[in-house]
């Protein structure tokens, strides 16, 4: 299978999961994960069509950012430490993974000198789980106001990645939690646009479930782009 083979089989996934759950498949975002992948693969699915991806580290989407954004757009999706969110807020389109005040404030200060708005999701531990990053959901609302004092930022919704499991009724459970935490956040007016909230869930191996749960953005990796030699 090439990339635009698996591609092509994901978008009809994606559509057809829509279509089954009474969605409008084009509320649903692919989002290439093309982390430890090289550019040259990058290119082939920019050239079957693909046009978001999304990166983990920051160097090295650096260099793929400085060479493909005229045909691309990237989130950034991995950790940002805050002494990295000035090329953060520099180089990506979104940054997905706002989960703490002192680096929504970070990146506030570059895209202030940069006189530019910045489309953020606030990343949320779901499920409390210690190994991962994110905003414990009892502390959502007070980031989310307080992320309301930085007009640069755009809040456009929540992003979670809950902890892996086989048993996707689990996985079902994480998803469906955050669309009802992102539905008392959206009551309170909390984010940018409160009508479209964005929902960044779901992957590879359970990005129907997160469909079916509401996600509006499902990233993608190995499906896409094969095993990672790395991780
Ligand atoms: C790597 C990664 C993905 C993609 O995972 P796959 O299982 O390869 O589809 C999605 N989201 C985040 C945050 C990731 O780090």
């Amino acid at each position: 299978m090439t990339i635009q083979d698996n591609l092509q089989a994901i978008n009809k996934a994606i559509h057809a999961t829509a279509l089954a759950c009474d969605r409008d498949p084009s509320t649903i975002q692919l989002l290439a994960v093309s982390k430890h992948h090289p550019i040259s693969s990058i290119q082939e699915a920019i050239d079957a069509g693909q046009k978001s991806f999304g990166e983990n580290y920051i160097q090295e989407a650096e260099i793929k950012c400085k060479a493909l954004h005229q045909d691309a757009s990237f989130h950034f999706i991995g950790h940002v430490q805050s002494n990295k969110a000035k090329v953060a807020a520099s180089l990506f389109d979104v940054v997905e993974t706002v989960d703490r005040f002192k680096l929504a404030k970070a990146l506030h200060k570059q895209l202030e000198k940069e006189n530019k708005q910045l489309d953020i999701l606030v990343q949320v531990n779901i499920a409390n789980d210690p190994n991962k990053h994110g905003v414990a959901p009892h502390d959502t609302i007070t980031l989310l106001k307080e992320i309301t004092a930085l007009p640069t930022l755009k809040p456009m919704g929540l992003m979670t990645m809950p902890p892996y499991s086989q048993d996707l009724e689990q996985t079902r459970a994480h998803f469906k939690a955050l669309r009802d935490l992102s539905k008392t956040c959206a009551e309170k007016g909390l984010f940018y646009n409160n009508e479209a909230v964005q929902l960044s869930m779901g992957m590879s191996h359970d990005f129907k479930v997160a469909i079916e749960e509401g996600s509006t953005c499902i990233r993608v990796g190995t499906a896409i782009f094969g095993a990672r030699i790395a991780n």
